[in-house]
């Protein structure tokens, strides 16, 4: 993709229910068109679009994804530092002392469980790839308690191999977006991998993601605040439509970047 400009020409207001795709009228080509159009909006929205993992190996950032199961990505770039310091290798993790372990890890939850998980992870490492992190799904899904989200993750910001990582953000999104009806993560990114050009999947996930983190959230989507109303036929569907209203929803550091995109001024 080129060099995504830096302002969006068309932040127009939809009418609630009006989209195409929101009454079934939207063609194969359409949805596909629209899916890349969100995608290079998108790059303007977030430029700096990233991993929040903190990570400097495949290693690195395979522990950081485990440990951040039910937490948050601040969360485990607290602990992580300590633990990588501690644990630079892979025979580290799997001959440790688990209360050790425990220790470091207990803020992000769940720390004996996910002490398991490391420690299962660096003897599978160990006695099946020489101690070094394999660089494809097929390989990465076998590891124990790595599945295809974490590989992804692995695959797209380690390695550079396009991937799609659905989670929970993801996979809002696109069904939001009507990118996909489905639920299950797995065939979420099958239907994405048909729309997004795979350079770009990594990318895309990311983004993705933020815009979750920041604008389109869980409960309350900030609709008539969001710089791409014009393409989602989700708008007004379960957050406000008022620009005021929406505006006071978003509270991300680049929020007065976000609500001129969206042509709300403040
Ligand atoms: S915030 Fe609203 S308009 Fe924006 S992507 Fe989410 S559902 Fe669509």
């Amino acid at each position: 993709m080129s060099a995504p400009p830096t302002t969006l020409t068309n932040p127009s207001r939809p009418r609630v229910g009006a989209h195409p795709a929101a009454s079934g009228r939207e063609t194969d080509l359409g949805r596909k068109r629209r899916a890349r159009r969100i995608n290079r909006t998108l790059a303007v929205g977030y430029p700096e679009a990233r991993c929040d993992l903190e990570f400097s190996s495949p290693l690195e950032l395979l522990v950081a994804t485990v440990l951040s199961a039910q937490t948050t990505d601040v969360r485990v770039n607290q602990v992580t530092p300590a633990l990588f310091a501690a644990y630079p290798t892979a025979i580290d993790y799997a001959n440790a002392e688990p209360e050790r372990i425990e220790e470091i890890i207990r803020p992000t939850g769940f720390f004996r469980a996910k002490t398991r998980s490391l420690m299962g992870l660096g003897q599978a490492l160990v006695d099946n790839h020489d101690g070094e992190v394999p660089d494809t799904l097929e390989e990465l899904v076998k590891l124990p308690g790595v599945g295809r989200k974490t590989a992804n993750v692995v695959l797209g910001d380690a390695f550079g191999v396009p991937g799609i990582t659905v989670d929970t953000h993801l996979g809002r999104l696109a069904r939001r977006m009507m990118m996909t009806a489905n639920e299950d993560p797995v065939k979420v990114e099958g239907d994405l991998a048909e729309l997004i050009e795979r350079r770009e999947w990594t990318m895309f996930s990311h983004r993705m993601i933020w815009h979750g983190r920041r604008v389109c959230h869980s409960r309350k989507p900030a609709c008539g605040a969001c710089f791409l109303a014009a393409d989602c036929p989700s708008f007004g569907a379960a957050g406000p439509t008022e620009p005021d209203a929406a505006a006071r929803l978003i509270t991300s550091e680049d929020r007065d970047h976000l609500l001129d995109l969206a042509g709300v001024g403040e």
